[in-house]
Formats: structure tokens, sequence, C-alpha cells
């Protein structure tokens, strides 16, 4: 039976058994419960450690940055009191320097107010003292104005402000020199600043304007020292020229006479050292001039070709000594008449040409000119020299133009000169705005040129006479020469004629007899002369007329027309001459040209062949007031067919001149009661209210000084002749106006003398 009251055991047991059970599972559950917690809670604490070491790291890195940090700092705050330091001693260094320099330099801010100035700015100021920072600048220029403390001249006080002020508002701002109340002068230099700064400086210029007044003193005196150096210089070329006329004049009459060897070479060395003398004299006066600066140009209309021409006749005898050929080459279409200053282009051409003949000891010297028109009326020249000379070796070409520069050597120490002329003709072509060149090859020759752009004289086209039309004319060249005969055939086909031409006479007489109208013959020629060549020609029946061009003397007497030459030519030959020729030969239209036929016109009047010793003597009238340069003068032209009149003055010249008229008038410059020019002018002034052509005067100079030649031609005289006379400038000046007929040398002594 139960138990009601008191549980049972077993039940007990098994209530104790579940209880048992139950914690067992409660227990078993919290411990499962308990060891998850524990997992958690240890992968946190590892979580949790590992952060740990992450932000341990962290904070070291922070801590490592935050010390590199504090270092830089200081460096950076070292750093910057050193700039510091640095710019405070540059600012003061600047200053000081800016202090000790004599010039005034002051810096004005954007609105134009004074920011600083050192001393010498300020004490332009004499002690102002509103000069101070702050200051405008517009402010400053009013008290500048009314303390006085500048010289503004007679500019009104307003108008100089508003200048200066004006002055600062351009871009770029010129200096300007003011004069201060001291007697002091300032030069003003500013400039605008990026940032609208102005920086302006002060430049102290007293010494500086003192001193160029002290040169232009020092310079006036020197010009006019040097003016009574010219002036100097001109009188004594005067003095010495005249006594040397009659040396020179007389050494070389002395030569003409039979002497024995000695005294020839005594007489000889007299008159080249008298001429050497001379050559030197007008070379240092020339220099001397151009160097001060004095030489001044006068252009005047003249005769290119006939200067050529005239230069050449005056190297002839030299050229004719060693056998050199003179040749010209005009270009054919080129107007011979030209503004420009004559007695400056003779000079050029004169010292060109003349080196080259005198250095060249064989074959020729040949003058081209060719030119082409150029802007404003002008042509554009070009004058060559070229010779088959000595040449000048490369090195040398440069050192030949500078003053009293030869070629040194062996070769070249053989020739006179003073190495002047090359020098004075460079300055002289620059002086005319051209430009002179060389090409040389040493031992073949050498090329001088030089070109120069002068104005045409009036309507001075070239015309040339011309064949008659559809008659299909031939002519024949006879020439060894080639550069002759191209110019030759150059010019007789400018002219219509059909050219041909043979290298000899032997070659001349191959061609078929009959087939030319007209023969222009050389006479030097190696294997058969001209003459002879004319002579077999004649023989076989040639009826062609023959001109013979020669550079011989003379005119062969009756030789060249027994040899049936129709005229005798000299060479160089000038256009003109041979388009006359040709005229008068009846082959050519003349054609009338001033330009070409000029003043020459009366020196060949047609007619038949020259004949030598035909027609009257010429007539000279000489007006020379000196015995011995009459006497020189007279002796000079001894021999040719000429009739000399000598007047003692001008008023003598004048007289003879209306008591009968010369071919030619030679008239020294300076003579008592009238002189040259004056007895020149009335001479032209007569002629001026006749019919009568003008006669040819030529002036007979002592004068040396640049300037005198155009006076003389100002005053109506064609040439002029300096002296010391020469027997070859005569004589070339003579055969130049030789009326036609008359020939050149007398057959006797038909030289008449009056008074
Ligand atoms: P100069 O002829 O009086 O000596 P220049 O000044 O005229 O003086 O010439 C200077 C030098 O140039 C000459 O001495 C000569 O050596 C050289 N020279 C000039 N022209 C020629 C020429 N045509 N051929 C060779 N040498 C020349």
């Amino acid at each position: 039976m139960p138990n009601i009251g008191k549980p049972d055991l077993s039940e007990m047991l098994a209530q104790e058994r579940r209880a048992r059970l139950a914690a067992e599972r409660l227990l078993d559950q919290k411990s499962r419960e308990l060891h998850n917690a524990n997992r958690k809670l240890s992968a946190h604490a590892r979580l949790l450690s590992d952060e740990i070491i992450v932000k341990r790291e962290e904070a070291k890195t922070f801590q490592s940055e935050a010390e590199n940090l504090k270092g830089e700092n200081t460096q950076v705050r070292a750093d910057l009191q050193r700039a510091n330091k640095q710019a405070v001693k540059a600012e003061r260094r600047l200053w000081e320097a800016l202090e000790t320099i004599q010039d005034g330099f002051a810096v004005f801010n954007p609105r134009n107010q004074l920011v600083i100035a050192n001393h010498s700015y300020m004490n332009i100021f004499d002690g102002l003292d509103s000069i101070r920072p702050g200051v405008t600048y517009p402010d400053i220029l009013l008290l500048l104005v009314e303390e006085g403390l500048v010289d503004i001249g007679f500019e009104a006080p307003t108008t100089w402000q508003a200048r200066m002020l004006a002055r600062w508002k351009h871009d770029k701002i010129e200096p300007i020199t003011l004069k201060l109340w001291d007697e002091s002068y300032v030069k003003l230099i500013d400039r605008r600043a990026r940032d609208g700064d102005m920086v302006s400086l002060a430049l102290n210029i007293t010494e500086t304007i003192r001193y160029e007044e002290q040169l232009k003193e020092q310079r006036s005196r020197a010009e006019a020292a040097n003016r009574a150096k010219s002036s100097f210089l001109a009188n004594m070329s005067h003095e010495i020229r005249t006594p040397m006329n009659g040396v020179v004049g007389m050494a070389d009459l002395l030569c003409d006479t039979d002497l024995s060897e000695e005294q020839q070479l005594y007489a000889e060395t007299i008159r080249s050292s008298g001429e050497t003398l001379l050559v030197i004299i007008n070379d240092v006066l020339d220099y001397s001039k151009i160097e001060a600066q004095k030489l001044s140009l006068n252009p005047a209309p003249f005769d290119l070709e006939r200067t050529i021409h005239e230069v050449l006749l005056l190297l002839k005898p030299s050229a004719q000594e060693r056998g050199i050929d003179l040749l010209i080459d005009f270009d054919m279409f080129l107007p011979t008449r030209f503004v420009g200053d004559p007695g400056r282009v003779r000079q050029i051409l004169t010292n060109l040409m003349g080196n080259a003949v005198k250095f060249t000891l064989e074959g020729h010297v040949l003058i081209r000119v060719t030119g082409f028109p150029g802007e404003n009326g002008n042509h554009e020249l070009r004058v060559t020299v070229e010779d088959t000379g000595i040449g000048i070796p490369a090195e040398k070409v440069d050192h030949i133009f500078g003053e009293f520069n030869q070629v040194d050597d062996e070769r070249n120490r053989r020739f006179e000169g003073t190495g002047l002329g090359l020098s004075i003709t460079c300055k002289l072509i620059a002086l005319m705005g051209g430009e002179i060149w060389v090409e040389s090859v040493e031992g073949e020759g050498s090329s001088f040129g030089f070109s120069l752009s002068l104005p045409t004289d009036e309507d001075t086209a070239v015309r040339v006479p011309s064949v008659e039309t559809g008659l299909n004319k031939s002519a024949l060249v006879v020439d060894d020469q080639q550069i002759n005969r191209m110019i030759l055939e150059r010019q007789l086909s400018v002219m219509g004629f059909q050219v041909s031409s043979c290298r000899s006479g032997s070659e001349a007489m191959t061609t078929k007899s009959g087939s030319f109208d007209l023969i222009v013959t050389d006479y030097k020629m190696p294997d058969m002369d001209g003459l002879e060549l004319s002579r077999r020609l004649r023989s076989r029946g040639e009826v062609a007329p023959i001109l013979l061009l020669s550079s011989a003397p003379g005119d062969f007497g009756t030789l060249a027309s027994d040899c049936g030459v129709n005229a005798v030519l000299q060479k160089p030959l000038l256009r003109r001459d041979l388009f006359r020729r040709v005229a008068e030969l009846g082959i050519a239209m003349p054609e009338q040209n001033p330009a070409v036929d000029g003043q020459s016109e009366k020196s060949t009047s047609g007619g038949p062949p020259d004949k030598a010793g035909s027609g009257p003597p010429m007539t000279i009238l000489a007006a020379e007031d000196n015995k011995t340069n009459q006497l020189v003068f007279r002796k000079m032209v001894g021999g040719l067919n000429v009739q000399v009149t000598f007047a003692n003055n001008g008023r003598e010249a004048v007289e003879a001149f209306q008591a009968a008229r010369p071919d030619i008038i030679f008239m020294d410059i300076s003579m008592p009661e009238m002189d040259g020019k004056e007895a020149t002018r009335a001479i032209r002034a007569i002629e001026a209210n006749s019919t009568l052509a003008n006669v040819p005067i030529c002036a007979l100079t002592a004068h040396a000084m640049a300037g005198d030649d155009e006076e003389i031609l100002a005053s109506g005289m064609d040439h002029y002749l300096t002296k010391p006379l020469r027997k070859a400038a005569i004589t070339a000046m003579i055969e130049q106006y030789l009326p036609g007929g008359v020939a050149l040398h007398a057959p006797a002594t038909t030289l008449s003398e009056e008074k």
C-alpha cells in the first residue's frame, strides 16, 4: 500500500534522479554555453590583441612622424632666421651701395609718391624739408621750378612741368638732361617696373659735359689749325709747282737734244725726280684734304668717254715704250655724257689706268665701261681696268688699299709710287657712293673695277651711223688681238655691217677680193703689218676703203696713202671717231648726236685720206706771263705743224683772240692784269654774241688744290693741264683739235712765232 503521508523512496530516488538528470542537462548546457562564451571571448581577445598591436604600431609611426615634424620645424625656423638675416644684410649692402654712388636713385610707388631716395638724389633738392617719402612727383617738379633748382631756359614753368609729367607716361621713357642751379648736369633715366613702381636714376654727367665742351673747343682749334695747314699746303704747292714747271719742262726739252749717254741719264733723272716729287705733293695734298673731310664733290656735266680717252693719251707714251696696247671698250649703247665731278672721276681713272700701265710689262690694258639705266634717271656704271701685268699676290690684295701700302716684293720694288693712289681712289669712290673691287692673279694680271651711279646729261642716247638699209654691207676686221677684234666687230655690227674677222694679214689675204665694203686693219701685227696688208690688198685689186688703226705716234706721212690706206685712226679709238670716219667714207649715214660728236666736230671735216705735211699750220694762242714758261711751251710744240702767238696776260689774250681767231687757246690761270678765268669769260661772252663756234680753251694751271679744276671749267674752259707741262700732254691736246686736212707734224720747219 502506498504510503500517503511520506513519499516513498523510489519516488524520491526517481525525483532525485530526474532532478540530477535535469541538473546534469543544465550543467551540460551551461558548460556548452560557457565553452561557447569562452571561445567567443578568446576570439575577441585575439582580435583585441591584434588591434592593440596595430594601434601600437600606428602610435609608434605617429610618434616618429611627430618627432620628424618637430625636427623639420626647427630646421625651417633656423632657415627662416638665416634668410631673414641675409635679406637684411643684402638690403643694407644695397642701400650702402646706393648711398655710396654719386648718382641719384629713387623709387616711386604706382601713385607716383616717393618711397625711397638716396642722398645724391636728395642733394638735388638742396636740403628742402618737403622732399621726403610720400611727396608726389608733380609736387617735386613744382618745387624744382619754384625754388629755382633747375634751369628750364626760356620755357614757361607750366610747359616744362607738363612736358616732364607727360614724359613719365610714355611706355619707353627717353633719358633727359637737366642743368641744375649749381651748374651741374644730371641725366634722368626712368623706368616703370612691372608692379607699377617707377625707378628713377639721376646720373651726374657734369664731368662728361665739361669734357665735351673742352673737346668741342679743342676740335674747333684743331679745325682752325687744319684750315691754316690746308691753305699753307695750297700756297706751298703753288710755290713749288711754278719753279718745278721750269725744272721739269726744261729737263724734258733737254732730253730731246743731242746729249751724251751720261748727260741723257742726268737729264732723265732730273725730269723723272721732278715729276715724282709733284705726284707726291699732289697725293699728300689730296690725302690730307680727304682726311680733314674737306673734300667735297662738285658735280658738273662731263664726257666720260672723252675723259677716259684723254687719260689714255697721257699714258700712251709710257705704254708705247713697252709696246703695250691701250684699248677702250665703251658699251655701244651707253651715253657718254654724265653729271659727276669731272676732276675727281679723271683722278680715279688716272690712278687705276696709270697703275695698270705702270705694272704691265707686256700685253695690254683694257678699259671697259658698261652700264644700264637705273632709278631716277641715273645710269649704273661699271668701269673695269684690266691689265696683263705682274698681278698682286692674294694675301696682299686687301693691303694695297691702305695708306702708303705697296706690295713689297722684288718685282714691285722696280716701280715708283707713294702707295697713296689707291687709298685716295678708294675714298673718292666711296664719297661718290660707289664701290671698288679688284681681282688679280699673280703673274697674270689684275682687274680693278668700280661702280658709280651717275645721272645722264640731257638726252644723250647714243646714235650711231647706220649703213643704208637693205644694202647688206659687209666689213672685214683684221687684228691679231682677240679683244680688239671683238670690240671692233661689235661696233661695226651695231652700224649694220655684216662683220668677218681675220687674225693676221695672211689670213686676210685668203679672203675673196671685192667681198667687203670696208676693211679695218690694225697696224702692228706679227707676220704682216697693216700697211703691208693694205698694199697687197690694193695690188690684187681691192677697192673697199681701208681704215688703219695704229698706236704709233704720228700718221705715217705719205706712206699710208701710198699703201692705199684711206684713213689712219689713232688707238685708243673713240666710238665717235670710228663712226665719223666710216660716215665720211660714204658707206654709212651719219647721225647727229651732240653726245657723240661734241667738241671734236671740227677736228675732222671729212675729205680725202690724211696727207702728211699738207694744209696750213694749226693756229695756237698761248697766254702765259712767265718768259721761261713761254720758252718751254714754244720748245714743246717745236716740230709740230703749228703757228703760236703768245699773249703776256689775259687782256692781251682777249685782244689777240679778237684780232685772229685761233684753232686752240692755251691759257695760264694766274697772270697779272687779267687772269685766265676772266679772259676766258670775256672770250666766251664775245663768242655768245657771234655765230662762231666756241674755240677750245685749255687751262694751264699750277694750282693743285681740289676744287680749282671745277672753278676753271666753270669759267668756260674745256680742259686743263697741270704744270709742269709735258710735251706728250700738249701734243695730245693739239692732236685732239687738229683741223681737218691739217697734218700734225710739219714736213719742214713751219713753226712761226709772233711776239
Ligand atoms: P703706288 O702705285 O703709288 O705705289 P697705289 O696706292 O696706287 O700706290 O698702289 C698700291 C700698290 O698696289 C702698288 O704699289 C702695287 O704694289 C699694287 N698695285 C696697284 N695696282 C696694280 C696693278 N694694276 N697691278 C699690280 N699691282 C698693283
